[in-house]
């Protein structure tokens, strides 16, 4: 049986799991770490970084370190949650082709896919190294309320990384499948996600193996950064009333400051009151001025409450979508690690007037949930079984700018719709279809997924063809259509105008990109190791020479000595076939001193 590894692709950090014979668990990172920060970074060299590395540089190099790509994965450069990262983050944010958004950083411009596909290389390489062998197959968790073109994009992410992704699954229902799999009976429970970037709630009924979802909904544009942001502004104004310095217009002022907030947010989850000290955070006349303010829980509670409200109305709307009271729910499962934050807890509780459970810990069961599903869909003896909703409605624009809805909003997936289309003018040859994915009436509040033309149609009287469309949701909530001249039974050609994800050519070029990336990085850490290996023996042979010098010959010694200064030059070069040389001859020199000692 192949092995499938989750992974919770993440706004903050990502998370990556394996299913083992005792159940999933979590693979930590080379430094130990469970979760990975979502960051890529370019470092002067032009050596990508991706993970802590990325993060502990962030502040000095902080316009070309990447974050929080997956507010902006698969959105339009001008849509509003663009303009808003944008004027938040200290990187590059620019169009790309078909108005898409792409980052630049390291002197070079990126798709918003790659820089996922360079996190996701990178869980995909922490997994293949715990596991021992090359692993593809994955199952990547995305918000429940992301859109086609948003799934698209990181399903692209995966192909570009290398990676096989067999399903998109939905984060709060990952959720309850790491929490609930181990459970028996049947029960409500509501999943309140409040990651980094992003907020989802579904509400599902387990039973006996079965995962439903009822109804999901959330806000892409609400996470742990809305959080930080209202920290920021405190701080920052209360500095500019002092000093009369926006510290937000300095970039570099600006990531400590975002580093100092974050750090006080989630002190303020288990302390009272918290101290802000930013030593040489500006000058004026000449001279160091530091920040230094304190925050009471009490205070951020008042930032922030507007914010937890929000998430609290989209809960109640969602468990009425369920058509379900919150006395309906047994259990309420807290995911993301936003809901740390105290007010959010209290929040949850009074709603549903008993106390929440957390499966695990609220960074990993996401990764755990990807994991028990993947390990479902290889494993063929497994009843576990998952239903899934659309988190949106799927609809076509009509006459009057309004909305023909196709697929209601939390129809389990996959599903299919089929409309019959016809003509307006007499030996009319094409037909536009614009597809939509929103609740809006109003087709231009929705969401525009693609202009489709329908193109061939033979000439008859206007009325006559009967076009037959398709609308497909497969089970990772990404759209496809189709159409069929119903008299002719031939499928009719449809070409998209506005597509939600990258073109083939430029997919094939990407994946290029990082199989030629992966062969030199192979050699770089093939040659990071023999660097090692040569620093041990070198070290060896130092050790031992002061005890044999009295018993060797002095041509022995100049050799031995000639041989140290060349292995120090071919560290200090790092070239590969130097070092593989200079190991073989510092081996024998070793070998040689060793046989001395032991007589
Ligand atoms: P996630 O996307 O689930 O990794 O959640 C990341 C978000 O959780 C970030 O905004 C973090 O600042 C926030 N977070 C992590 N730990 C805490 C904590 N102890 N208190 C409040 N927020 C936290």
């Amino acid at each position: 049986m192949d092995k499938v590894i989750g992974i919770d692709l993440g706004t903050t950090n990502s998370c990556v799991a394996v299913y083992e014979n005792t159940g999933p668990v979590v693979v930590p990172n080379r430094g130990g770490y469970q979760t990975t920060p979502s960051i890529v970074a370019f470092a002067d060299n032009g050596k990508r970084l991706v993970g802590h590395i990325a993060k502990r540089q962030a502040v000095t190099n902080a316009q070309n370190t990447i974050f929080s790509v997956k507010r902006l994965i698969g959105r339009q450069f001008d849509s509003p949650e663009v303009q808003k990262t944008k004027a938040s983050v200290p990187y590059e944010i620019k169009p790309a082709e078909d108005g898409q958004c792409g980052v630049s950083a390291g002197g070079r411009d990126f798709t918003v896919q790659e820089v996922s596909a360079f996190i996701l290389m990178e869980m995909k390489k922490i997994a293949s190294d715990y596991l021992g062998e090359d692993v593809t197959k994955t199952v990547v968790t995305v918000p429940a309320y992301f859109n086609d073109a948003q799934r698209t994009a990181t399903k692209q992410a995966g192909q570009i990384a290398g990676l096989d992704v067999i399903r998109i699954i939905n984060e709060p229902t990952a959720a309850a499948l790491a929490y609930g799999a181990s459970k028996g009976g049947n029960r409500n429970l509501t999943v309140f996600d409040l990651g980094g970037g992003t907020f989802d709630v579904s509400v599902l009924s387990a039973s006996e193996g079965v995962f439903e979802v009822v109804s999901t909904s959330g806000d892409t544009f609400l996470g742990g950064a809305d959080f930080d942001n209202r920290v920021i502004d405190y701080l920052a104004e209360s500095f500019m009333a002092q000093h009369g310095m926006d510290l937000r217009e300095d970039r570099v002022a600006l990531q400590r400051l975002r580093e100092a907030s974050e750090n006080a947010k989630c002190e303020l989850s288990f302390k009272r009151t918290v101290e802000v000290t930013l030593p040489f955070i500006a000058t004026k006349d000449a001279q160091p001025i530091h920040l230094q303010q304190s925050l009471s829980r009490g205070r951020f509670e008042e930032l922030v409450g507007d914010l937890v409200d929000r998430c609290i109305d989209i809960v109640k709307n969602t468990v009425d979508e369920a058509n379900m009271t919150t006395e309906d729910v047994h259990e309420v499962i807290l995911v993301g690690g936003q809901t740390r934050t105290p007010m959010v807890q209290q929040a949850v509780e009074t709603l549903f007037q008993k106390p929440f459970s957390r499966g695990s810990n609220p960074d990993e069961i996401v990764a755990l949930g990807a994991a028990v599903q993947g390990q479902a869909l290889v494993d063929e003896t497994s009843d576990m079984l998952l239903l899934d909703v659309t988190p949106m409605s799927l609809g076509i624009a009509t006459a009057g700018g309004r909305v023909s809805r196709l697929i209601p909003k939390n129809t389990t997936i996959p599903t299919q719709k089929k409309h019959s289309f016809t003509t307006v003018h007499e030996n009319q040859s094409a037909v536009k279809i614009i597809v939509l994915q929103g609740e809006s009436e109003q087709a231009a509040d929705n969401k525009l997924l693609g202009e489709f033309l329908l193109s061939g149609i033979r000439p008859a009287p206007k009325g006559v063809p009967d076009i037959e469309v398709t609308f497909e949701i497969d089970a990772d909530g990404i759209v496809a259509v189709r159409a069929k001249d119903k008299d002719t039974g031939k499928e009719q050609s449809i070409t998209v105008a506005v597509s939600g994800g990258l073109s083939d050519a430029d997919l094939n070029r990407m994946i290029g990109e990082r199989e030629e990336y992966e062969i030199n990085q192979k050699q770089d850490d093939s040659t990071q190791e023999l660097f090692y290996e040569v620093e041990k023996v070198h070290q060896k042979v130092l050790e031992l020479l002061p005890s044999a010098e009295a018993v060797i010959t002095s041509d022995e010694l100049h050799a031995i000595m000639d041989v140290l200064a060349e292995a120090k030059a071919a560290m200090n070069t790092r070239d590969q076939a130097q070092l593989k040389a200079v190991h073989g001859k510092l081996s024998e020199a070793n070998e040689s001193l060793n046989s001395i000692a032991n007589q």
